[in-house]
């Protein structure tokens, strides 16, 4: 028995990697001839994530990964060399996943061929990690506990190939090295991981296989814990996090992923004798197909949420996936992508398989491929003969689950979609009703996925303004789920519309009907105050007969709503109900539309970044002030005509007649120039939601306490002005609401309370005549202050959260405002900088002293003085010397044992306290 197969298996494998499969057999065993004969290099570094690590230093562009190059970097777009300690560290992370998979092809080649050599380098490399296993620190992580990686996931795939490696070996003979693997890696990673649960992510896929694999090595069942449970784990997530389609909740980039963390799951589970309930297992065989159905002309998948940009099909682990696919089934979608992966004549290019960095890939050139430019998993499971490779291409489609509707055309060469449902969770972005357009390999209007995660232009790729979505007053959406509320397909035409609360209050409604040549596009939005409402075009066209002026582009300020990356920009007036026509050519194909606005607007035009954050392009955006409008919208992607618009009708003229659109609150009824007829019920009119405002850090309401847990907190206004908190007499602290944060209030990383040395701090919140006080005691031997100035090189927060430090949050009746305040070295005074976001009430004056066993901030907010109610967030950064990262927080509110990573600055408004001046 092993792992993934049954013995029986292991034989019929060695025939068929003998037969079919023997051209990939011999291609991946030349792959690790490098290899062969000669010691591994088994660095004991761990891996560091930075802004500037493995990205060009003179272009920004991603570099390549040569494994057998630890200090010198190829930029593929330059071809220069990066050195230096932050790419050295960047470039242990790809190398440790990639040495552990040729640990394990080296062991399939092993039972599947016999050779000795291959044999020995896997014994070389597991036993070198188990010998330097526990000498890799686990601190300063980004996402989670890991030694060799900075999050935990990353440990988890590496720990899977080091268990499958290691299973591989025992099961030709080498059991000694297996037992080794399971006590000094397997046992101590999977209990580590097993420490840090991450919900409905695609990263808990990993985690929980990994922990299968770990505890199976040595004969755990699938009755024992904590295998049971991590199984449990996969079909949760299959439940919960996939649709009935198949599809994975995060985007196209995360469904692959976690569908192959999924895979492992479901064949380790399956291999142990784990019955998964029968919707499970037709859930994810479902999603083999999922990146063919919502695939672009150009056979890339859209950049949906944190997708990365422009990633062609055309690699060998769709190809991988495919057949993975088939040896479970059969399915007509499957055969069509697989047949044009093999079939289609497009050049041939390094598939980059002989340097994957295991299952954490990096995208590479579209290539043509064969079976033999599979992986090992196929060498393991796929069928020894294929089907006939033939199958209906994907056609227009309504993905539920992930609410996104294509309208295919022009033998799927025209491509226009939807984008109105799932908000999409922590990978999502704020773009509900985004459109895509694309014609061929012109992609018109696009979805510019992520950039690095790691560098500040990833607000802007989250921002709604990169989008081609509306946003409300200069704000990015609030992140919600849209609604369908009609769609009808037809050879003549097809439609959908679909509505979503992109702010409070603000309902819009977009409809896209498709034509035989052209598609309508119809924004409608209402609102229950006056809004300033903007929908972004992101598009390299020409718009006629206007007469720009520069301008400022500016939103409401925060760094999520993108404004602040844009340049270059102009401004024109355009009357209510005058057509602009736009028209532009690239790619081989060319468009024209017209632009129809009910209200007068102002039409910007200005440049944002583009892929990658070094390039920008032009873009569009139309702005009207009101509670309420439409925004028409006719491109045309072959022919010319008329176009006209008048308030309930569009007509197009094709070279064979003219078409209308009918357009009522209610319905859109569209008839060809030869009779046909379409017909959408809509919801009437976009409506406008009345409902009580969600809390809002900038709304300048009092914030209510979070939960029951928490009562009103009440405190007494002392007459005079308060001084330090530890000097005033007993009877004076009584007017005071004062907390004691411990254990329950401490957000860990990778140390626990205790082992982080028991940290505390003791916050008191006054009122005096001249505002909000809180006065905040540290507990700590060491205080770590991050000086002015400091630069952050490992991601996009502010340096000054890796030291000790109060954030505050607050909201009263007159403003809110939130800080963040760090005690100067040499100086009484400690230092305030403003977090973004959260309103302008007048920063506090803050000062802080040294005191016995740490130190002492009183931080004094000017608030009108008739303030008799407030809401306070408070969190006590912890740290310690020596390392990079903070070490933990206290929360005031008490914590639910969650962790401190990736927080930033950041506070949740439901984590305040609300306190009453009596
Ligand atoms: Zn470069
Ligand atoms: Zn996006």
């Amino acid at each position: 028995m092993t792992l993934l197969l049954g013995l029986n298996s292991l034989a019929e494998r060695r025939r068929i990697a003998d037969g079919a499969l023997k051209p990939l057999r011999d291609s991946l065993a030349a792959d690790l001839t490098p290899l062969i004969g000669r010691e591994p290099y088994v660095p004991a570094g761990k891996a560091l994530l930075s802004r500037a690590g493995g990205r060009c230093d003179f272009d920004g562009s991603d570099l390549e990964f040569d494994p057998f190059s630890p200090h010198a970097h190829r930029c593929p777009a330059c071809g220069r060399l990066n050195t230096g300690r932050w790419h050295d560290g960047w470039w242990l992370y790809p190398y440790h996943l990639w040495l552990a998979e040729r640990a394990v092809h080296a062991a399939t080649l092993h039972v599947l061929v016999g050779d000795i050599r291959n044999a020995q380098l896997a014994r070389a490399i597991l036993r070198a990690y188990a010998r330097q296993y526990d000498g890799y620190p686990n601190r300063d992580n980004v996402l989670g506990p890991s030694r060799l990686f900075f999050s935990t996931y990353l440990e988890s795939l590496w720990l899977l190939h080091i268990c499958i490696a290691a299973d591989l070996l025992g099961a030709g003979g080498d059991a000694e090295t297996r037992d080794i693997v399971h006590e000094r890696i397997a046992r101590p990673s999977a209990e580590m991981i097993g420490s840090y649960h991450e919900g409905a992510s695609n990263r808990q896929a990993w985690n929980a296989a990994a922990i299968v694999a770990a505890h199976r090595l040595t004969g755990k069942t699938c009755d024992d814990e904590p295998v049971a449970a991590a199984l449990g784990d996969i079909e949760w997530l299959l439940a919960n996090a996939v649709g009935d389609d198949g599809s994975w909740f995060e985007g196209d980039n995360y469904h692959q992923f976690a569908h192959r963390g999924l895979w492992y799951g479901i064949t380790l589970g399956g291999a142990a004798g784990y019955v998964f309930q029968d919707s499970t297992i037709e859930r994810f065989n479902a999603g083999f197909a999922s990146p063919f159905r919502t695939a672009l002309p150009d056979f890339t998948y859209p950049a949906r949420k944190d997708s990365r940009y422009a990633v062609s099909l055309r690699q060998w682990r769709f190809a991988e996936s495919c057949e993975l696919g088939l040896a479970r089934g059969d399915d007509a979608t499957l055969r069509w992508a697989l047949g044009r992966l093999y079939r289609d004549d497009v050049p041939r290019e390094d598939t980059g398989r002989s340097h994957s960095s295991g299952e954490a890939e990096r995208p590479t050139a579209a290539t043509s491929l064969s079976r033999a430019d599979l992986g090992w998993k196929a060498l393991l499971f796929a069928r020894e003969a294929l089907p006939d490779l033939s199958g209906p291409e994907p056609a227009s489609i309504t993905i539920r689950s992930q609410g996104y509707t294509i309208h295919r055309r022009d033998a799927g060469t025209v491509y226009v979609a939807l984008d109105w449902g799932q908000g999409g969770g922590g990978h999502g972005h704020a773009d509900r009703l985004n459109v895509f357009f694309a014609h061929g390999r012109a992609r018109w209007l696009d979805d510019l996925g992520t950039g690095s995660y790691v560098d500040p232009s990833l607000h802007w790729y989250r921002s709604t303004l990169a989008h081609n979505a509306p946003l409300v007053d200069g704000r990015s959406q609030q992140y919600s789920d849209g609604w369908l509320t009609g769609s009808t397909s037809g050879a003549e035409f097809e439609g959908v519309a679909a509505r979503a609360e992109i702010a409070p209050g603000v309902v819009v409604m977009r409809t896209l009907v498709t034509a035989e040549s052209y598609f309508v596009d119809e924004v409608q939005w209402a609102a229950s105050r006056q809004i300033r409402f903007e929908l972004p075009i992101h598009v390299n066209v020409a718009a006629d007969g206007l007469a720009f002026r520069d301008t400022d582009l500016t939103g409401a300020g925060g760094l999520e709503d993108g404004f602040d990356f844009v340049r270059d920009a102009r401004v024109a007036k355009v009357g209510a109900g005058t057509p602009v026509r736009i028209s532009g050519d690239r790619d081989g194909q060319r468009v024209s539309g017209t632009v129809w606005i009910s209200e007068s607007a102002e039409w910007f035009t200005a440049t944002g970044p583009a892929q990658p954050a070094s390039t920008l392009l032009p873009f569009h955006l139309i702005r009207v002030h009101g509670t309420s409008g439409t925004i028409r919208t006719v491109w045309r992607w072959r022919g010319d005509g008329t176009i006209e618009f008048s308030d309930n009708e569009v007509a197009v003229g094709t070279e064979l007649g003219i078409d209308r659109h009918i357009v009522t609150p209610g319905s859109w009824v569209a008839r060809t120039h030869r009779g046909g007829v379409m017909r959408i019920e809509r919801e009437a009119g976009p409506g406008v939601v009345q409902r009580e405002s969600a809390p809002e850090p900038g709304g300048g309401a009092v914030i209510a306490g979070p939960s029951a847990t928490t009562a009103q907190c009440e405190l007494h206004r002392t007459t005079s002005h308060a001084g330090w908190f530890a000097n005033l007499p007993v009877d004076e602290r009584a007017s005071w609401a004062t907390f004691d944060l411990g254990e329950p209030h401490y957000r860990r990383t990778e140390d626990s309370w205790r082992e982080a040395g028991e940290p505390r701090a003791r916050a008191a919140i006054g009122a005096d005549a001249y505002g909000i006080v809180v006065d905040v005691a540290v507990e700590t031997p060491a205080p770590v202050f991050v000086p002015a100035g400091a630069v952050n090189p490992y991601d996009n927060e502010s340096a000054d959260i890796n030291g000790h430090g109060v954030q505050l949050y607050c909201a009263t009746a007159g403003g809110s405002g939130a800080w963040m305040v760090v005690p100067e070295a040499g100086s009484q005074s400690a230092r305030v900088r403003p977090i973004s976001g959260w309103g302008s009430l007048a920063p506090p004056f803050a000062e802080w002293r040294l005191v016995s066993g740490g130190f002492e901030i009183s931080i004094r907010i000017p608030a009108d003085a008739r303030t008799d109610r407030f809401a306070l967030g408070l969190i006590v950064n912890d740290a310690s010397p020596g390392r990079v990262r903070r070490r933990g927080q206290l929360v005031l509110n008490g914590t639910d044992g969650e962790f401190a990573y990736l927080r930033g600055d950041r506070c949740d408004t439901t984590r305040m306290l609300s306190f009453t001046v009596a």
